[in-house]
Order: C-alpha cells, then sequence, then structure tokens
C-alpha cells in the first residue's frame, strides 16, 4: 500500500495505459480521479475495480485540450478529494500522415490534446502543489519524442514538447518538494497500436530487441514507483520502457 492517503488524478484512465496505471495505483492504496473523453463506459469499469481495493474513486468527462474545461475539472477534483498528490498526463491521441498529407487539424488536435493537455492539467494544479510541498507529477511521453517517427510529426513534436515540459516544471517546483518525469513507452499493445496495420506492427516487434510488444502494465508498474515516497530524489528524468529500441 505504498501510495496509501495520496490522491492520484489520470487523464485518460479509462483505457490502455492510463487504465493500467489508474488500477495499480488503486491497488496500492491511492484513491483515484479518472480522466476520460467519451468512453464514459470504460471508466465506469475502471472505477467499479478500483472501489473493490477498498479507495475513492470516481471519473469525469473533460477534453483535457480545452483550458477552461480542465481549469473546472481540477477545482471539482481538488473539492471533491480535499487536493491532489500525483497527477498522471497520460491522455492521448494520434494522427498518423507523412507531412505531405498532413492538415493543419491533424497537428492541431494532436499537440492540443497530447501537449497542451499535460500544461492545461499543471498550470490549474499548480497552486495545489505549491500549497501541498510534496507531490509527484508523471508525463507520458513516447520513443517517438526522442527518436523521431516518419508519419509522426504532429505526434513526434508533442511528445518531445512534453520532455521541456517536464524538464521545465522539475526545476520549477523542485524547491517545494514536488517531482516531475517522463515515462517514455515504446511499442504497447493498447486500442492505440490495436488499429495499425499487421504488417507495420510486425514490422516493429522486429526492430525491438526483446521482440515483443510491452503490456500496459510494464508503464504502470514504473509510474506506481516514480509516484512513490522511494522515488523523492528523482526528478527531471525521461525513462524509457521500451523493449531496448531506443538503446
Ligand atoms: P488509448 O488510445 O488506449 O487510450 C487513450 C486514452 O486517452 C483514453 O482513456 C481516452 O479517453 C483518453 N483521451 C483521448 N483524448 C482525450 C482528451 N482530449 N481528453 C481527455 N482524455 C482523452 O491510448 P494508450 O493507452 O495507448 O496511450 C496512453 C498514452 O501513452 C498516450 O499519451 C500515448 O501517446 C502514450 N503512448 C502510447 C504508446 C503505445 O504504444 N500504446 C507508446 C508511447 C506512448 P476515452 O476512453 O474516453 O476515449
Amino acid at each position: 500500500m505504498i501510495l496509501k492517503n495520496k490522491t492520484a488524478v489520470i487523464t485518460g484512465g479509462s483505457r490502455g495505459i492510463g487504465r493500467a496505471i489508474a488500477l495499480d495505483m488503486a491497488s496500492s492504496g491511492a484513491d483515484i480521479a479518472v480522466i476520460f473523453a467519451g468512453r464514459q463506459d470504460a471508466a465506469q469499469e475502471v472505477i467499479d475495480i478500483a472501489k473493490n481495493y477498498g479507495v475513492k474513486a470516481c471519473c469525469y468527462k473533460c477534453d483535457v485540450s480545452d483550458f477552461n474545461q480542465t481549469k473546472a475539472l481540477t477545482e471539482t477534483i481538488i473539492k471533491d478529494f480535499s487536493g491532489i498528490d500525483i497527477l498522471v498526463n497520460n491522455a492521448g491521441i494520434t494522427a498518423d500522415k507523412l507531412i505531405m498529407t498532413m492538415k493543419e487539424e491533424d497537428f492541431d488536435s494532436v499537440v492540443n490534446t497530447n501537449l497542451k493537455g499535460a500544461f492545461n492539467m499543471i498550470k490549474h494544479c499548480y497552486m495545489n502543489f505549491l500549497k501541498k510541498r510534496s507531490g509527484s507529477i508523471i508525463n507520458i511521453t513516447s520513443v517517438s519524442g526522442i527518436m523521431g517517427n516518419a508519419g509522426q510529426a504532429n505526434y513526434a513534436s508533442a511528445k518531445a514538447g512534453i520532455i521541456g515540459l517536464t524538464k521545465t516544471v522539475a526545476k520549477e517546483l523542485a524547491p517545494r518538494n514536488i517531482t516531475c518525469n517522463a515515462i517514455a513507452p515504446g511499442f504497447i499493445d493498447t486500442d492505440m497500436t490495436r488499429q495499425m496495420p499487421q504488417s507495420i506492427k510486425e514490422q516493429a516487434v522486429n526492430a525491438i530487441p526483446l521482440k515483443k510488444m510491452g503490456s500496459p502494465k510494464d508503464i504502470s508498474a514504473l509510474a506506481v514507483y516514480l509516484a512513490s515516497d522511494s522515488a523523492r530524489y528523482i526528478t527531471g528524468e525521461v525513462i524509457k520502457v521500451d523493449g531496448g529500441l531506443c538503446i
């Protein structure tokens, strides 16, 4: 129960990696607030499972790319849970295309959800963390933000931006004992990657030294550790969980 008496907010906690983080944090004793965009059924399922661990769990619909929606959301959560100890910025989308065919809205929607969404949440939780004088922020980036990836100019830009955001927040909030780290997953088996054509998936797995996709649990185990007191001296780091893809 290493997260007992802590409240964790997980954006995109309804599915995939976010769901695994929400459930792992709940089973480690944290109360959880799960943010979803549209899939209330999936979010409610996470809440129902989490309650079996004896923690408080609620879900909230919010588009993280919307500045005003995230302001109202964080105010509500801070009231409902009496503060936030752990913020996980995980919500993300892709709209892969070569730049030649990438539309302006493909670029804007991906950057606004992945990067501005994380900024919005951090911005509106900032005072909460300053007052608490403790806490951890975990941003989910991607190996695409480190290496670049053909067909992902929008996504790789957003994920590289998250790395800059992470290091900046780490420096700004370190004097108040708040850590901020990023996890860079490689190729993880979720709805996001299930929509890829089989041939592309096979090619991607072949490029991974461990020769297999990761599972959401591979990411959530690290997120729980980074949120725990055992990781209190780690900040500003970008930790890859990618089966060796980036070696
Ligand atoms: P999924 O597509 O499985 O889940 C995406 C989650 O984000 C859902 O919970 C969805 O909510 C939520 N979401 C999407 N848009 C918004 C929005 N505008 N506002 C609030 N919530 C939103 O994705 P993954 O679990 O695969 O990915 C999670 C994170 O990990 C993303 O940031 C992704 O970029 C990153 N990542 C994933 C990798 C992978 O291989 N899967 C690799 C590297 C990084 P709803 O259920 O309501 O639609």
